[in-house]
């Protein structure tokens, strides 16, 4: 009685994973969009809500707040639409400094994010 010989796989292991790997991230790239889009759209309309509080002669208080959280999102809306432009241009995702496929974990965290945890860490740390 002889067994079988194992049936060999059609596709080397190792680019089968890279095949199903990069049908994943695209996937959740997808998603990703859903969600700077989602972002960029409250950012947006955060800031119309200061701009017509700013106005109002009773805002003074809230004054520095207001500004902060102007400042606040238009820095989140320059970083949402570079993230959106990169997504167009199919570079997003990839960090800026290394070039290396940043982690959609880091990218479900901060999806604008422009480095790799590494390159990250290496920035702020300087
Ligand atoms: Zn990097």
């Amino acid at each position: 009685m002889t067994a079988a010989a194992p049936r060999a796989s059609r596709w080397p292991r190792e680019e089968n994973a890279t095949r199903i790997r990069s049908v994943s991230r695209q996937g959740e790239l997808d998603v990703l969009r859903m969600v700077l889009e989602e972002q960029y759209a409250r950012h947006h309309t955060q800031l119309a809500l200061l701009a017509r509080q700013g106005t109002r002669p009773d805002a003074t208080a809230g004054a520095d707040t207001a500004a902060e959280l102007t400042a606040a999102s238009r820095r989140a809306l320059d970083d949402l639409a570079r993230a959106l432009r990169h997504l167009d241009q199919g570079r997003y995702g990839t960090c800026q400094r290394c070039r290396t496929d940043i982690p959609i974990e880091c990218l479900a965290h901060r999806p604008a994010a422009r480095f790799c945890p590494r390159c990250d860490a290496a920035s702020t740390r300087r």
